[in-house]
């Protein structure tokens, strides 16, 4: 394998197969096996083991806003491990502070409003979850209170946030889970309104919350529609339940707003009462959390409520907020905006017919192919240099860093272009 190619690797290289049997041979196989085995980064590039160079059309599932090592970033996480990493909740530290007040002004959050801190997206979740189940007792002391989710929604891998999550086949084995979580169709205002409406019946309980993405990430980038979450807005707010917005995927500025629910096309202009992120926050340092608007939301979690060692630690706070100064000092939610327009349309662009249609916002979109062969495209990318997801059999996803340039775009638009249209079926 040339270690100076810069187009990816047709096949494996040495280095790339010897440390994925190491792997294999040293960790539980919940994942498969990895792609590749990455060595470092640098932009919107990411070099392998063997020395192949990707344009990373992934940026670690929505995780890299800045891309790999992003001077900023580098030298806040550096200087602020060289000065304090962890202190514990038994203490607080600045760039704790001043992330969560970061966070609350970013969500044009009311007064009142406060910030939870956790490690990741399905422990922002959790958090939320516990919030959700802290209001139901006060509506009904008995438990019953329900959890609305959404069909293809997905919340995260711990049992409570795989409560909320639909797919039965990563949920079910885990049953029985947090009790009293339903289902409805994204998009079925009818169904919605019987779930509230089914109170009192079958000793159900009264709902509590709806928790949804605007955008369902892993069931392959679809929007659920404005028109439905205004009206679920409309409904929580009629039965004094709470709107609880997973922008774990969709937050800090991927979809071109700093979040996705102050898009009017993708929420109807709606507020939420809880919102959850994670994945792009802090830039890929581990990071993720709550924030619950108004008081009457946030004062719901007391001393012992809730909590974690790790959580809002000086370390990953500087992360966050080299993050979002960055993200505002380079002007990346314009730049998602562009760069999104510029990928979507220059797919269909490239007149492949394997490219039926292209959905999404900013920089998190799909394409669906014409037949189900994701996996084979995805790989076939792979071997040209270009970082691609198979989020389902018959879709790709898009989530390139937020720093990716009209010449990233154009780049990958190349590639995706040459795609052949017979390759086999998932
Ligand atoms: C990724 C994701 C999660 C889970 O986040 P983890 O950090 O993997 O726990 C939850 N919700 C949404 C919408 C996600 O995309």
């Amino acid at each position: 394998m040339n270690a100076n190619n810069t187009n990816g690797p047709e096949v494996l290289g040495p280095n790339d197969g010897k440390w994925l049997g190491e792997y294999s041979q040293v960790h539980m196989n919940v994942f498969g096996t990895p792609l590749r085995v990455m060595d470092h980064g640098e932009g919107t590039h990411v070099w392998d083991v063997d020395g192949n160079r990707y344009l990373d059309f992934l940026a670690g599932i929505a995780v890299n806003s800045l891309g790999y090592a992003h001077p900023a970033w580098v030298k806040a996480v550096s200087e602020q491990a060289a000065k304090v990493a962890h202190v514990s909740n038994y203490f607080a530290s600045e760039p704790q502070i001043e992330l969560a007040a970061k966070l609350i002004e970013l969500g044009g959050a009311p007064e009142g409003s406060r910030v939870y801190f956790g490690n990741s997206g399905a422990e922002g979740n959790e958090a939320a979850i516990k919030i959700a189940k802290l209001h139901g007792r006060t509506l009904t002391d008995d438990g019953s209170a329900r959890i609305i989710a959404l069909v293809n929604g997905f919340h995260g891998r711990t049992l409570g946030a795989l409560s909320a999550t639909w797919k039965p086949a990563i949920r079910e084995p885990f049953q029985p889970l947090v009790p009293n979580v339903e289902f409805v169709e994204a998009g079925n205002t009818e169904a919605l309104k019987d779930a509230f409406a089914s109170t009192g019946s079958d000793g159900k309980g009264p709902v509590a919350a709806v928790m949804m993405e605007l955008i369902q990430g892993e069931a392959g980038v679809r929007p659920v529609g404005a028109e439905f979450v205004k009206y679920a807005r409309e409904l929580c707010t009629e039965n004094n339940a709470l709107l609880i917005i997973d922008e774990v995927q969709t937050g800090i500025g991927r979809t071109g707003s700093w979040f996705a629910f102050q898009r009017e096309e993708l929420s109807g202009g709606i507020k939420p009462d809880v919102v959850t992120f994670a994945k792009g926050v802090a830039g890929g340092f581990p990071m993720g959390g709550m924030i619950a608007f108004g008081a009457k939301v946030a004062d719901l979690f007391t001393p012992g409520s809730h909590g974690s060692t790790f959580a809002g630690n000086p370390l990953g706070a500087a992360a966050g907020l080299a993050t979002l100064s960055t993200i505002e000092q380079e002007h990346l939610l314009a730049n998602a905006e562009a760069r999104g327009t510029q990928l979507r349309d220059g797919i269909m662009a490239t007149g492949n017919p394997l490219y039926e249609s292209v959905r999404g916002c900013g920089l998190l979109d799909a394409v669906q192919l014409s037949h189900p062969c994701a996996h084979a495209v995805m790989n076939w990318c792979l071997e040209r240099g270009l970082i691609v997801n198979a989020v389902r059999a018959d879709a790709l996803r898009f989530a390139p860093p937020l720093i990716v340039s009209e010449s990233d775009v154009e780049e990958a638009l190349a590639i995706l272009k040459d795609v052949p249209v017979d390759l086999p079926d998932d």
